[in-house]
């Protein structure tokens, strides 16, 4: 297959382009995201949450390119076989490219890893695991005027159509390439991979060699989101433009939606925004507190 600008052979095939093309394409496409939804504006201190997979080396990568000031924060939720060997490729990128970049872990945050909740507490990994990476990113990126993350056109699909089974309306008005419905107490999450479908991002991630392989967590055979997506990759296979449909359609439908601000009080224990009394972190931290330490 020949590329489409060119007379090279295509390395990627929807649409053919050769390396140089479709290093070109993508990156053109990022920059438009960020200018047509204004994600990022000259000056800014950027934060990108980095887990150390191709989605968010990715955006590091191009940010640290066309931005200064930017910092890597990541995560070590403590996921024995899998943490460790994308943190080890997100240490090498910040280290090879001078990007600092800050960890923060469970243990550190409450004393125990992930998978020594999951061994002590008959808890669904992933919602545990969300609600205390949402907290320690929003801890982490306090400093910042921006947070970005890797969430490519696959996961926002993924999230819209998540969001219209479990009839969740007041989140789905907060999902776009910016997320929320306006300023809130948190730092603006922004997600430049938007419009990015997942295999086009696998592909520059590996023409660039920002990852040699790919890691999956293995709870992730547990979550509702994996049963969305492997339906999604099914009917995509016959209709390959199913993804972008379903955003472009999504942001158009929302902009008629009725955008209702989620009013947030302090928790009561630790005096961070929450919509309810008592923050989901406090309630986890609080049940975890029962685990003996000694008994890991
Ligand atoms: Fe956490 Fe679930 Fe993602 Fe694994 S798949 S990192 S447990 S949210």
């Amino acid at each position: 297959m020949r590329c489409l600008e060119c007379i090279n052979h295509a390395v990627f095939d929807t649409p053919a382009y050769c390396k140089e093309h479709f290093l070109a394409y993508f990156e053109n496409k990022v920059r438009e995201t960020i200018a047509t939804y204004n994600l990022i504006k000259k000056g800014q201190r950027i934060a990108v949450a980095v887990s150390g997979g191709k989605d968010s080396l990715t955006i590091l990568t191009l940010l640290h390119k066309w931005y200064e000031n930017v910092t890597a924060i990541a995560i070590d939720e403590g996921i024995a076989g899998y943490r460790e060997h994308t943190l080890k490729d997100a240490q090498r990128i910040c280290q090879e490219n001078k990007i600092p970049l800050c960890i923060t872990s469970y243990k550190e945050f409450m004393g125990f890893t992930l998978d020594e909740i999951l061994k002590k507490k008959k808890l669904h990994p992933c919602t545990v695991c969300g609600a205390f990476r949402r907290h320690l990113l929003a801890t982490a990126s306090k400093e910042f005027d921006v947070l970005a993350t890797g969430h490519n056109a696959d996961d926002e699909a993924q999230a819209v159509l998540m969001n219209i089974i479990k009839g969740n309306t007041e989140l789905f008005t907060r999902l776009g390439p910016v997320s929320g419905n306006g300023p809130t107490q948190f730092t603006q999450r922004v997600k430049p991979l938007y419009f990015c479908t997942e295999k086009e991002v696998m592909a520059y991630a590996y023409l660039n060699g920002l990852v040699d392989s790919f890691t999956e967590c293995p709870n992730v055979h547990e979550s509702y989101r994996q049963i969305i997506r492997d339906e999604l990759n099914t009917y995509t296979k016959t209709r390959p433009q199913a993804k972008q449909q379903l955003l472009q359609r999504f942001l158009k439908a929302k902009q008629s939606l009725p955008h209702k601000k989620i009013s947030l009080q302090q928790c009561t224990t630790c005096g961070e925004p929450s919509s309810r009394a008592q923050c989901k972190v406090c309630e986890y931290v609080s049940l975890l507190s029962t685990i003996k330490k000694d008994k890991i």
